[in-house]
């Protein structure tokens, strides 16, 4: 059985303040919660701050970056090692908006994964296509390039440890949601072809979250399909009230 898993991604949101007072929304209304597992990707400066908070509840947290080199001349980036000092437990890599505006690539997000998993933090390794290329029938295409480049030279063991967020660009902070149907079958592809690259054992044991548009509202018919095991929450993860009735959906 794959635990469900909803994870929210802040992007470049919230201060320290905004983190607290989010908190004490959020807390009390999934911390008796165990079905689902429940991370929130925060912005580094949070990290610590959000951590103490979740003491005493069941809630992860993540990051949404991790450099692919231990330590040195990489300005700008942060290490697996400092990250787990603040107590992250997840991060989330290439996604959609740092392929697009920080140069990101299938090559940089294998390194980034390789360098999470040794240093046992759980990579959300994102992967999707655009909206043109959906439109011309690139989407199986696309996702075959991006899996075959983020996971090259895996071992089974490894694959496992991984989470995978199948986020439809064009779906993306748009309101657009993909329809369940379509996800679903999307999804199913992403780990039909991780069948083909590994095993299939293997490939059903790797969560496969859907993100883009996902909200209070779509939450329970995407989390009702076969193979869609959580969701990666941008917008509706900043609104307490809204992103702990989508962590408890199934309560
Ligand atoms: C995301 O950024 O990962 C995301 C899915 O954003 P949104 O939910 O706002 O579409």
């Amino acid at each position: 059985m794959r635990k469900p898993l909803i994870a929210g991604n802040w992007k470049m949101n919230n201060t320290k303040l905004d983190a607290e007072l989010f908190m004490v929304d959020f807390k009390p209304l999934v911390r008796t919660h165990k079905k689902t597992e429940i991370v929130l990707c925060v912005p580094y400066t949070c990290l610590e701050k959000v951590k103490k908070l979740c003491k005493g509840t069941k809630i992860k947290v993540g990051a949404q970056n991790v450099s692919w080199a231990d330590k040195g001349a990489f300005t700008g980036e942060i290490s697996a090692d400092m990250l787990k000092e603040l107590g992250a437990e997840y991060v989330i890599i290439g996604h959609s908006e740092r392929r697009q505006y920080f140069g990101e690539t299938d090559v940089t997000v294998n390194k980034r994964t390789v360098q999470a998993l040794d240093n046992s933090l759980k990579p959300i390794v994102c992967v999707g296509e655009t909206g043109d290329e959906r439109a011309a029938d690139r989407t199986e295409a696309v996702l075959k390039t991006q899996l075959a480049g983020a996971f090259e030279g895996f071992s089974e063991e490894a694959l496992r440890e991984v989470v995978i967020a199948y986020e439809p660009i064009w779906a993306i902070g748009t309101g657009q949601t993909a329809t369940p149907e379509q996800a679903n079958a999307t999804i199913k592809f992403i780990r039909k072809t991780l069948a083909k690259m590994f095993t299939r054992p293997t490939a059903n044991k790797v969560r496969i979250l859907y993100g883009g548009s996902m909200n209070g509202g779509n939450v329970a018919e995407l989390m009702d399909m076969s193979d869609i095991d959580g969701g990666l929450v941008g917008g509706a993860s900043l609104k307490p009230e809204e992103f702990a009735s989508m962590a408890t959906y199934n309560a």
